[in-house]
């Protein structure tokens, strides 16, 4: 089993954006209920893939992501609580490294230098993948050695490849893996700033 030893240097960990940084589920909960009328509930998102959670036209749930890749900034999706205050402390001490699975990069840049400031972002390093597969290639040509994401699986195949991976707390990872977990940005600070210790492991299920 992965151990995480305290703390983390700053400059070796990267990061995933949506659900990680970005409150993508609270967009995308919001986008479904003002524009096309569905009520839902975040217990109700119980998988990564929410066509396979949601009884809601796969349509029209393209359509919500669609918006959120395309324009964040527009439709005015969130940080996820202390995510900006906490990347801001983290960049006095090495630049930062996000990898995300999003096809583009330029709209996720300016959402992101939106909230971090040019200065910041101008020394981050963002690699949008357009894929949810292989992740560990480029953080490894990035040259961190430990990662944060909510998706179990991709984290599980990270771990797999020798890098620390750490899953980020979501309704559809939960009880799933066996690896480190992390469930807010407070956590993530103490992890890098915070005193000399080991990562609680999961309860094994
Ligand atoms: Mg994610």
């Amino acid at each position: 089993m992965q151990e995480i030893h305290q703390p983390i240097p700053p400059g070796q960990i990267g990061f995933d954006i949506d659900c990680v940084v970005a409150d993508t589920m609270e967009a995308f909960i919001r986008l479904a209920g003002n524009e096309h009328n569905i009520s839902i509930v975040p217990e109700q998102i119980t998988d990564f893939t929410v066509e396979n959670c949601l009884a809601i036209d796969p349509a029209i749930i393209d359509a919500i992501f669609l918006r959120l890749l395309d324009d964040p900034l527009k439709n005015e999706l969130r940080p996820m609580k202390n995510a900006v205050p906490v990347l801001k402390k983290f960049a006095h001490h090495a630049p930062l490294t996000f990898v995300t699975a999003r096809p583009d990069r330029t709209p996720i840049f300016d959402w992101l230098e939106a909230l971090l400031g040019p200065q910041i972002m101008a020394e981050a390093r963002l690699v949008a993948m357009g894929d949810h597969n292989g992740k560990v290639d480029h953080i490894k040509e990035l040259g961190i050695s430990y990662f944060i994401d909510d998706r179990f699986e991709t984290c599980e195949d990270i771990a797999a490849h020798g890098i620390s991976a750490i899953v980020y707390n979501q309704p559809w990872n939960e009880k799933r893996h066996q690896l480190p977990t992390v469930k807010s940005w407070a956590e993530i600070e103490a992890l890098c700033l915070g005193q000399p210790g080991t990562l609680t492991m999961p309860e094994p299920s």
